[in-house]
């Protein structure tokens, strides 16, 4: 099939171990037709060994003549497992290597077809007609919660515990399970592989842009890991750009980036790492950290634990809101009644119907509320009144205290009288 077409795959990795991290474990290849992306993990140690292997191992396959897409996408499954093995044969010899892993993405193009194969949190992206999808589904227990609709992808994106993975390459499982499938591709098309250092700080808008510039699948994987850069990048970062039959292009030559590129042996790369992380750490002091990737076996109770923890969050969450409402309830209230205390304290003088009246508050309303009451009506009537007395009172007089309004009454009392 891929002799029939002739067909130019033009591809460019760039990986950087970002701001925060003293060390590169993420391992990339853009090949001829084959392009992988691994991302270590193994706490202190081994996660840069785990990539490395993996993607070297893959690589091997990149130049194979297939016949169909199927064969692709089986060779890239088998490369796969026998770097499961791999991986878990090196940690035979260097058990201190205990629980180091790798995510991969591949993908290999054969004519008019793209197979993949993968496993992890590393992802897989198209872009055809402007549109960018993401082909691949995170192996984390946080998109399992998201599948199941317990929490929203954009919870799942700042979720504690979203660098958990569900299914790696390790030495934990000998046959660890590979998602694969088989797609068309068609001129124009632009492939993506990358690490979550990646997807995980930049937006998908962001990643959008920056796939879509006019240059290079060089200057647009530049392009990815600069946006990294420029969102803190705490992670490693690793992004390869593939184009399909790009006009004005040849085939680019094979390249390895991150820890499969140093040429890193278990041995070296333990003692390297002492040396690697204090520099780093004093050039940047202060940076926020994301959190390690781990790996858990795939489990209903790991997931249920999750499940309640969430819910423990939630109500925490909920709880500590429902506080702050009745605080903020509490002091507007409590405000409002030390307010109306103080109305209290006053008194005025006006007309209640025909009579001189004595009130106790203030002359004003909020809403339907009256902030007076009449206290005693006198039999001091308006008729008796001098029209001056008549017309302050009826502006009203208000007094501090209720003594004070009493005089006023016997004032006008003796006005009247007079
Ligand atoms: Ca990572």
């Amino acid at each position: 099939m891929a002799d029939r077409v002739a067909t130019i795959t033009t591809g460019a990795a760039v990986s950087h171990v970002g701001r925060v991290r003293s060390q590169n474990q993420d391992s990339g290849y853009a090949g001829s037709a084959l392009f992988v992306v691994a991302d270590g993990m193994g706490g202190h140690a081994g996660g840069d060994i785990a990539s490395a292997i993996a993607v070297r191992r893959i690589a091997e396959t990149d130049g194979l003549d297939f016949a169909t897409p199927q064969e692709a996408e089986f060779a890239l499954q088998s490369a796969m497992l026998s770097a499961n093995q791999e991986i878990s044969a090196a940690v035979e010899d260097r058990p201190e290597l205990t629980g180091m892993g790798t995510t991969v993405s591949a993908l290999v193009r054969v004519g008019d077809v793209i197979a993949t194969a993968h496993i992890g949190d590393s992802r897989i992206y198209l872009l055809r007609d402007g549109e960018l999808s993401q082909i691949t589904n995170d192996h984390t227990f946080v998109q399992r919660l998201v599948e199941t609709g317990r929490i929203t992808p954009e919870e799942a994106a700042v979720h504690p515990r979203r660098s958990v993975l569900m299914r790696v390459l390790g030495d934990i499982d000998q046959s660890p399970e590979i998602d694969t499938s088989v797609l068309g591709t068609v001129p124009g098309d632009r492939w993506m592989l990358c690490s979550d250092g990646l997807t995980s700080y930049v937006p998908h808008e962001r990643i959008l842009i920056a796939m879509s510039g006019p240059g290079t699948p060089v200057d647009a994987a530049n392009a990815l890991v600069l946006e990294a850069l420029e969102h803190g990048a705490p992670d490693n970062v690793t992004a390869i750009v593939v184009d399909i039959d790009r006009p004005g292009s040849g085939p680019s030559a094979a390249q390895i980036v991150g820890s499969a590129a140093s040429g890193l042996d278990p041995e070296l790369a333990a003692s390297s790492r002492q040396h690697n992380r204090l520099p780093a750490l004093l050039l940047h002091p202060i940076r926020t950290s994301a959190p390690e990737a781990s790996f858990q076996p795939e489990s209903e109770d790991y997931l249920d634990a999750l499940i309640k923890e969430d819910r423990k969050r939630l109500w925490k969450r909920r709880g500590i809101w429902l506080a702050a409402v009745a605080l903020l309830v509490g002091a507007i209230v409590g405000a409002a009644l030390l307010g109306y205390r103080y109305t209290q304290t006053r008194y005025y003088v006006g007309f209640d119907g025909g009579n001189v009246a004595i009130y106790q508050g203030v002359q004003s309303t909020i809403g339907p509320i009256r902030l007076s009451h009449v206290v005693e009506v006198t039999d001091v009537t308006r008729s008796e009144l001098s029209p001056f007395t008549r017309s302050q009172i009826a502006e009203t007089i208000s007094t501090p205290s209720r003594a004070e309004a009493d005089a006023v009454v016997a004032n006008a009392r003796t006005d009247g009288s007079g």
